[in-house]
C-alpha cells in the first residue's frame, strides 16, 4: 500500500514545536541539545501516542468498530490519551490495567476516569493478556471491538513516526542543523521502529538511540527482536524494500534500573534539572528516565560536545502527580 492511501484521523496538533535547550546545555558543558515537543501534541496533554492513534483509530472507523479496548499500566499514557480519542470520536472505550483498583484516582488514572472509560483491572498482566475474554464478552453484547495494540505499538502506530521524522526533517532543514543523535524513550517499540524506518527512507545520518524503559521479563519476544520486526512488517506495509537487523538498531538498557516504573536517583535528577533549567516537565517513567540516560551519555563522553543532540520529548507529566511519593526535590 501507498503511504498516503493509509487513512488518518485527525487528533492532535502538528507540528509539535522544534526547541533548543540552551540552559540545559551549558549546565552540563554539553553539546547542543534541541528537544521536539511531543508532550505538546495537544490531545488531553499530549503525549506520543497521539500520532500513532491518529492511524490506528482511524483504521478502527474504516472497520466499523464502536468500542475500542487498549491495555496497560495504572498510570498508562497510552491509556489516557487512547480514552480522550476514543470519546472525541463517540466510541466507547475498554481500559484493561494492570494492578489493583487504588483507593483513589490520580494522576492518567484519574483522566482515564473523566473521560468516562470502563476500567478493568488486571493485576500482573499489564500487556494487553486479558483482552481476547474481554473482546468476546462484548460481542456477545453485540458490540464491535477494535484491540489497539499495547502502547499503540503496531506497524500503523510506527508509521505515525516515520512521518514525525519527516516532520522534524523539515523542521530541522529550517534551521539549517543535522542531528548527529536522536535520543528518546523506547518502551513498546512504535516510535523506535518508526524512527529507524524513517531515517532509512530518509536517508538521515542521524543515530537513533532508544534508551529501553523496561526490563521486560516477562516479554515472550526480546525487545530487540520485536522492535526489528516490528520495523521490517512497517516497511512492508508501505511497500519499503528496507530491511533490519541488529546493526540498524541501538537501544541502551544501561538506565532500566529496578524496572518500569520504578523511580532512582537518575529520574529524579534529569526531572529535577530539566525542570531548574528550562522549565519544562518531564516524566517519572519515560522522559525522566531517557534524559537521564542522555545526561549520563554526555559526563561519561560517549556523547560529545561537538554533536548535535534531539532528545524527543514523548510527554508523560500527568504521571508525576501519581508518584509524588518516589520524587525528591533537588536545587
Ligand atoms: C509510550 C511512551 C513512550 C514509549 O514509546 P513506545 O513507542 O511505546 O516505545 C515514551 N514516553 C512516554 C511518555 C510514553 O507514554
Amino acid at each position: 500500500m501507498q503511504y498516503k492511501d493509509i487513512p488518518r484521523v485527525p487528533l492532535g496538533f502538528f507540528p509539535t514545536p522544534l526547541i533548543e535547550l540552551t540552559k540545559l546545555s551549558e549546565k552540563l558543558g554539553g553539546p547542543r541539545i534541541f528537544m521536539k515537543r511531543d508532550d505538546n501534541t495537544g490531545l488531553a496533554l499530549g503525549g506520543n501516542k497521539t500520532r500513532k492513534l491518529e492511524f490506528i483509530l482511524a483504521d478502527a472507523l474504516a472497520q466499523g468498530a464502536d468500542t475500542i479496548i487498549t491495555a496497560g499500566a495504572a498510570q498508562s499514557n497510552h491509556c489516557r490519551q487512547t480514552a480522550a480519542a476514543a470519546a472525541s470520536l463517540g466510541l466507547e472505550c475498554h481500559l484493561v490495567l494492570g494492578g489493583e483498583e487504588p483507593e483513589q484516582f490520580d494522576g492518567n488514572l484519574l483522566l482515564d476516569k473523566i473521560f468516562g472509560c470502563n476500567i478493568h483491572w488486571a493485576g500482573k498482566n499489564r500487556k494487553g493478556e486479558d483482552i481476547p475474554l474481554l473482546v468476546e464478552q462484548l460481542k456477545k453484547q453485540g458490540k464491535k471491538p477494535y484491540i489497539v495494540p499495547y502502547g499503540g505499538s503496531n506497524e500503523l502506530g510506527a508509521l505515525a513516526f516515520v512521518e514525525a521524522l519527516k516532520e522534524l526533517e523539515t523542521q530541522s532543514q529550517n534551521i539549517k542543523t543535522t542531528f548527529t543523535h536522536i535520543v528518546f524513550a523506547s518502551s513498546s517499540g512504535g516510535t523506535h521502529a518508526g524512527l529507524m524506518l524513517g531515517k532509512k527512507i530518509l536517508k538521515l545520518p542521524s543515530k537513533i538511540v532508544g534508551i529501553n524503559i523496561d526490563k521486560g521479563e516477562s516479554d515472550k519476544v526480546p525487545f530487540n527482536q520485536h522492535i526489528l520486526s516490528l520495523a521490517d512488517s512497517t516497511a512492508k506495509l508501505i511497500d519499503e524494500e528496507h530491511r533490519f537487523s541488529d546493526t540498524d538498531l541501538c537501544l541502551n538498557s544501561d538506565y532500566v534500573g529496578e524496572g518500569y516504573g520504578i523511580i532512582g536517583t537518575l529520574e529524579n535528577e534529569a526531572i529535577s534539572l530539566t525542570a531548574q533549567t528550562e522549565g519544562i516537565l518531564l516524566d517519572p517513567v519515560y522522559t525522566g528516565r531517557a534524559m537521564g540516560g542522555l545526561i549520563d551519555m554526555i559526563r561519561s563522553g560517549e556523547i560529545k560536545k561537538t554533536d548535535n543532540v534531539l532528545f524527543w520529548h514523548t510527554g508523560g507529566a500527568p504521571a508525576l502527580f501519581a508518584y509524588s511519593d518516589s520524587l525528591h526535590f533537588t536545587s
